[in-house]
């Protein structure tokens, strides 16, 4: 046997999130409100009509509608995606040449590095400063300095919590005419979207998930949002049949719900407030954390130096959160299971 795997894949390792049972899941921003039975039996309604022998439509015309009316956004620069993970691959794959300059930023979302080595391109990481705000002069500059083809960053930020408002995303993306893929992911959180903007530039593209604030981190559906020049390309890029029939009905009956939506939002962001007073109080008691930092998502970043002590602790109990070298990242979730967290953390501690 003289198979082997060239070095790119060797090199490999396969994404891991947290294995096990465990009763209250904090690690992966997820939304914690489930679907509920009125619209679960409207699915399962929509979904028992459904011709399962037959392709899916190609384009998600049902859930691009409803997208682009909750969104506000024309239809004409909307792309469905089987995830936003796979809009990442095609558009890292498809939109640069291996060996071209990419910039991605330190701390940000892992996927964006990965596709990046994957397509063998270089990747050139921005450090941000140390309290993990972005200077935007100082991307811009390093961007031009490297030759950058692509920029790529999420805001709001998985894992810091932070965010670029809208006209420091305006100087970045006036300033380049390389490709800017702007990772929306949890901007559902916070006001300062750019999505507003697409209409006005040929080199953006704007990334949306299903996997958060709308709730559907269990089917995988995300948008690429972009003028129509990419978004002609995406759709031929991207392979013809990349979401299926199943979850396309879902997106396009749950994103039609605006106001249950809306509410989830709100309550999502209730309890995140609420979790945020609750790990300031743990903190003056314990003195455990270095700094809490000021969310603009779903989810909090925390630095301490007790993060491994605290995620195996919490794990012990049942209780899953993600930990960084340095840093903890708790996503909120419902109010007892935010009180089941800060009764085990009161009791670790
Ligand atoms: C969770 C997340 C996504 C969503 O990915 P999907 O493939 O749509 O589930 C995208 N970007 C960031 C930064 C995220 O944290």
């Amino acid at each position: 046997m003289s198979y082997s795997l060239n070095d790119k894949l060797s090199r490999l390792k396969a994404y891991d999130p947290i294995e096990g049972n465990y009763d209250v899941r904090l690690d992966a921003n997820e939304s914690f409100v489930p679907i509920g039975e009125v619209l679960m039996g409207r699915i399962n309604d929509e979904i028992a009509k459904l011709a399962l022998n037959r392709y899916p439509d190609p384009f998600a015309d049902g859930a691009v509608t409803s997208f682009s009316q909750f969104y506000k956004v024309e239809k004409k620069y909307v792309t469905a995606g089987n995830g936003s993970d796979e809009l990442i691959s095609i558009i890292t794959s498809c939109f640069l040449k291996s060996g071209d300059n990419i910039v991605a930023m330190t701390q940000d979302f892992s996927m964006y590095v990965f596709y990046g080595s994957l397509y063998e391109l270089n990747t050139y990481i921005f450090e941000k400063e140390k309290d993990f705000t972005v200077n935007p002069e100082k991307l811009v500059s390093f961007c031009k300095k490297n030759r950058a083809k692509m920029l790529i960053f999420s805001n709001p930020c998985n894992p810091t919590s932070l965010g670029l408002k809208k006209e420091e995303v305006k100087y970045i993306v006036d300033s380049l005419d390389c490709l800017i893929v702007l990772d929306e992911a949890y901007m559902d959180f916070w006001d300062q979207s750019f999505l507003d903007e697409i209409a006005n530039y040929d080199n953006l593209i704007i990334l949306k998930t299903c996997s958060k604030a709308v709730g559907l981190a269990g089917i995988r559906f995300g948008f690429a949002v972009a003028g129509e020049t990419i978004t002609n390309a995406l759709k031929a890029a991207k392979s013809p049949y990349n979401t299926d029939a199943v979850s396309q009905k879902i997106v396009e009956i749950v994103l039609s719900y605006e106001t249950k939506i809306h509410n989830n939002i709100n309550l999502i962001l209730e309890n995140r407030r609420a979790l945020e007073i609750s790990m300031q109080a743990i903190n003056d008691k314990y003195k455990c954390f270095d700094k809490i930092f000021d969310s603009k998502t779903n989810f909090l970043y925390i630095k301490t130096k007790l993060y491994d002590f605290i995620y195996q602790s919490l794990l012990t109990e049942s209780i899953a959160i993600r930990k960084f070298d340095g840093y903890i990242r708790i996503s909120t979730g419902s109010i007892t299971e935010n009180s089941k967290l800060i009764t085990a953390l009161d009791m670790i501690l």
